[in-house]
């Protein structure tokens, strides 16, 4: 990602990118779903100084974008994912359901992002070793959006990710491989 980090924020003991973006490098393969072996839940890579290139690079929105800590992916529940992010749109990788997705924050945030035309899509993931699934959804929420409906953005919401859930999921085809240390 080309976009400068947010100075003093650190990802603490969020892990979710480890665990929820698969890996198919020729130095360390994981499915996706599953926590790499080099993590330690909750605090982080144990393998830091020599994790590979795309370690080293990816990061999710958070750590880039002005959100509060209350989107801090292990929090919200939320991986905003960085591919599409420069060409206007926003994909919420919902690892988890929390309250966070009914809270008002989350509402006001995406009331934001949608007034300023950019376009939202949502993505959840499926069983382990599993790709996940995606669809675009600005044009079904935006009107809850552009009411200030807060009840029905939430029914749209819950509505949006229990179709993605019910999905059928293609798996990864990815095998384990650690071969980084
Ligand atoms: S998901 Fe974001 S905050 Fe969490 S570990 Fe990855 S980069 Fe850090
Ligand atoms: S090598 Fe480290 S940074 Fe990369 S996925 Fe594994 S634990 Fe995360």
């Amino acid at each position: 990602m080309d976009l400068p980090l947010i100075p003093g924020r650190e990802c603490g003991p969020c892990v979710e990118c480890c665990r929820f973006i698969p890996l198919d490098l020729p130095e360390l393969a994981k499915p996706t779903g599953s926590l790499c072996a080099y993590c330690v839940d909750g605090a982080g890579c144990s393998v830091h100084a020599v994790r590979p290139q795309t370690c080293r690079t990816w990061f999710c929105v958070w750590r880039v974008v002005e959100l509060s800590d209350a989107w801090r992916p292990d929090r919200s529940g939320i991986i905003v994912r960085p591919d599409g992010l420069t060409t206007g749109e926003i994909t919420l990788y919902v690892v988890r359901r929390t309250d966070f997705l009914t809270g008002d924050e989350f509402f006001d945030t995406v009331a934001q992002w949608l007034s300023e035309g950019l376009r939202l899509a949502l993505s959840v993931p499926g069983p382990v070793g599993t790709l996940p699934v995606r669809a675009e959804v600005t044009d079904y929420l935006l009107p809850a959006v552009a009411a200030g409906d807060t009840a029905q953005f939430d029914q749209l919401m819950t509505r949006c990710l229990d179709s993605l859930a019910a999905h059928e999921f293609e798996p990864d085809g990815i095998e384990t491989r650690y071969a980084v240390i």
